[in-house]
């Protein structure tokens, strides 16, 4: 289908300096724990976005110099030209699609320990470092250290252009680079001309973007990128305030002004937590004060969205992170008119965890993310069928969906059964959640590509026995079942059961989540986290805003613990503490009895009992995989009734998170009819070069 003509305007060209962007799509600097150590998985995961039509394809945060280094996180790193090649495989990636590959330079001041290098933290003070408690003081910069500080950027930005960039970033953004912590009031106290005055503290980005355009400006692209608002009211840089103030003064100096909020945990807000277009109140003024184009991002994936904020001058052109990981051919998609193909991103951050992790990019829409390099996976091209076999797939739920979905997409004849009326399993269910909505986007685009399909077909309200799998007589078979919260308390804290949770005042994730069910409680409810993501917390809340009195349990520091990983820990504590639910850290459960719930101090076991009318547990979940051990445990069953291959996946193999149900599923679909080896490594690995650095 030809592209509607109300989206032409995105893909109209944009000069960046001396480049020129062939339309506004534009991939802002991201991680993906690739970094300097992966940089054949980085290449070919950002050359992937060139060829799905990103005009501009950045890096990560690249570290100019080991005073400035983040290890054991693998940022990108230009410390000498022996970066040089590593980098140049992703610039001549992004350039074999046609797009400018974008850099950008960071030293990370008193934002890093230099864990890796041990050379001493740099900061316009004396400081501790802002690398959690690590015990690690940051020195104070004099002359000297900046005179350094500025011929490291400037030589990183000439290997940068000789790596192939077209783009050359000045970075200060997030809180996290020296530029935005000279700007800082609040951390820089000097008396010299790079402290007091805006214009004293803007001295440096000003400096940097000169001898960045000096140095690489005749053929690069010089583009700032700054936090034009951190969220933190006068302690911090406002939009309407000091923001403003330093976009004005250097309104024409770069090439280009990409704009967002910081730190991170506001930048990128998950969907719980903010809507599409969430930073246009803040980045909405720069584009008034300069005449150079203006990025910003908010994690668009409606093409309307975008035109919108082109009509409205609110940008030039859109800038994306998580969207162009979920999916990496949005702008084709849109320029073909397939905007029913488009995977919008779901806003989870599962993608921020693998930076922590310090593990190849995981996404939960995107399975192949991660994948490109070391496993050849495309996000859009899958290997034809292996065989003519049908194939059976039980259970609707996301790894049911994505596994349904691959194999019709390589052509097989699918079948795939669901016990209930509705598909989508556990997204379905936890998409009524508070704050989850936009989950249900992973249901939405498999069912949608699925209705494409005409060799995929669905049948609801069929829940399938082992009988009825032999019946079915399929060659093979994938059972996708999914899994069931356990109620006796099993789980992390407790290795066997808890005391006292055989009552009817115990109930499970899967109960309350469940069609009509209203819990009946007289008195204060408690859901005990022992799960430690985001389950825990969002249950809290819908008993809170059902009126229940809630106190959240967890033998973790905080609520949903592991939220750190996806930068919703402030927030969420923030929100369930708002919304006037005691959070109890620090406590296991012992013992339910006589209407009060027995609490263990994980340190010392001091016990202590709280008034629980109704406990909820949210611990562990096991998988359901009756079905799938019936029919195993049955080999001449299988063999009479034709069925040549049997496999578990997502959570009724084992369960885990819903970016795990979705790769599991589309692992399956991929292996489909491939010998695949056991005993072999599953992917191409980046093995160290034993050389004398
Ligand atoms: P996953 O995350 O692994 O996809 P879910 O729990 O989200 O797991 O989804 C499992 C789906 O399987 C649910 O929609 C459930 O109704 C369905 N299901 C479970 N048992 C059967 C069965 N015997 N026959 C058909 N569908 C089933
Ligand atoms: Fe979006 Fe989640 Fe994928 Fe990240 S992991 S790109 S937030 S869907």
């Amino acid at each position: 289908m030809p592209r509607d003509p109300r989206y032409d305007v995105l893909f109209e060209p944009v000069r960046i300096g001396p480049v020129t962007a062939r339309n506004r799509f534009y991939q802002v600097p991201h991680c993906t724990g690739f970094g300097h150590k992966m940089p054949r998985g980085l290449a070919a995961h950002r050359g992937l976005k060139a060829e799905g039509g990103w005009a501009v394809v950045c890096t990560e945060e690249v570290e100019i110099h080991p005073s400035g280094e983040v290890g054991p996180h693998s940022e990108g790193r230009i410390w000498d030209d022996r970066d040089i090649p590593a980098l140049a495989r992703m610039t001549e990636a992004v350039h074999a699609h046609g797009g400018l590959a974008g850099i950008e330079l960071v030293h990370n001041g008193p934002s890093c320990c230099n864990r890796d290098s041990r050379e001493i933290p740099l900061s316009p003070r004396h400081e501790p470092t802002d690398s959690g408690y690590a015990p690690v003081q940051a020195r104070a910069m004099d002359r000297s250290d900046i005179r350094d500080y500025r011929r490291w950027h400037r030589a990183a930005a000439l290997r940068a252009r000789q790596a192939g960039f077209d783009i050359v970033y000045v970075y200060a953004g997030h809180s996290l680079s020296l530029p935005m912590h000279f700007l800082q009031r609040r951390r820089n106290d000097r008396s010299d001309e790079y402290g007091g005055s805006l214009e004293n503290r803007a001295r440096l980005l000003r400096e940097l973007i000169e001898e960045t355009k000096e140095a690489v400006g005749d053929t690069c692209g010089v583009a700032v990128r700054i936090a034009v608002d951190e969220m933190i009211g006068p302690r911090g840089i406002e939009s309407d305030g000091e923001g403003r103030a330093v976009i004005e003064m250097m309104a024409e100096l770069p090439d280009l002004w990409d704009v967002n909020v910081s730190d991170w945990v506001n930048d990128s807000a998950t969907s719980r937590f903010a809507e599409e277009g969430f930073q246009e109140a803040q980045v909405a003024f720069v584009k008034q004060v300069t005449s150079k184009p203006v990025v910003g991002v908010g994690r668009f994936t409606s093409p309307d969205a975008m035109v919108s904020q082109i009509r409205r001058g609110v940008l030039d052109m859109i800038g994306a992170a998580r969207p162009s990981i979920a999916d990496p051919f949005l702008p084709k998609k849109i320029e073909e008119g397939r905007l029913e193909d488009i995977r919008e991103c779901i806003g989870c951050n599962i993608c921020v965890s693998s930076d922590y992790d310090i593990v190849p990019l995981r996404c939960t829409q995107n399975p192949t993310a991660g994948e490109e390099w070391r496993k050849g996976w495309h996000p859009e091209v899958i290997a034809p069928k292996g065989s003519d076999d049908a194939v059976l797939v039980v259970g609707a739920g996301p790894a049911g969906l994505e596994c349904a979905r691959a194999l019709g997409q390589r052509g097989y004849e699918v079948h795939l059964a669901e016990a209930g009326e509705e598909l989508g399993g556990r997204v379905t269910l936890e998409s009524r959640l508070p704050g989850l909505a936009a989950w249900a986007r992973v249901r939405d685009y498999r069912v949608q590509q699925i209705a494409k399909l005409p060799n995929v077909h669905v049948y609801r309200d069929s829940r399938l026995s082992a009988e009825h799998v032999r019946e079915f007589a399929m060659p093979r078979v994938v059972i996708a079942t999914g899994a069931r919260w356990r109620r006796d308390g099993v789980g992390r804290a407790n290795l066997a059961p808890v005391p006292g949770l055989g009552g009817r005042n115990v109930f499970t994730p899967d109960d309350l989540m469940a069609e009509g069910f209203a819990l009946d409680a007289e008195g204060p409810v408690i859901v005990f986290d022992d799960d430690h993501y985001y389950l825990g917390g969002v249950l809290a809340e819908k008993l809170r805003a059902e009126g229940h009195e809630v106190a959240l349990v967890t033998p973790a520091h905080s609520a949903s613990a592991w939220t750190d990983h996806t930068l919703e820990l402030a927030r969420i504590q923030r929100r369930l503490l708002g919304l006037g639910i005691e959070i109890v850290a620090k406590r296991n459960l012992a013992a339910l009895h006589d209407g009060a719930a027995e609490l263990a101090c994980v340190y010392s076991d001091r016990r202590e009992r709280r008034p629980c009318a109704a406990l909820v547990t949210v611990t562990m979940r096991l998988p359901e995989e009756a079905l799938y051990r019936e029919l195993a445990g049955d080999p001449a069953g299988l063999a009479k009734a034709g069925i040549r291959s049997l496999r578990a996946v997502g959570d009724a193999l084992a369960p885990g998170t819903i970016f795990a149900a979705v790769y599991n599923g589309h692992r399956a679909a991929r292996e489909m009819d491939e010998a695949v080896d056991v005993d072999a490594v599953a992917f191409k690995r980046e093995l160290p070069v034993y050389e004398e650095g």
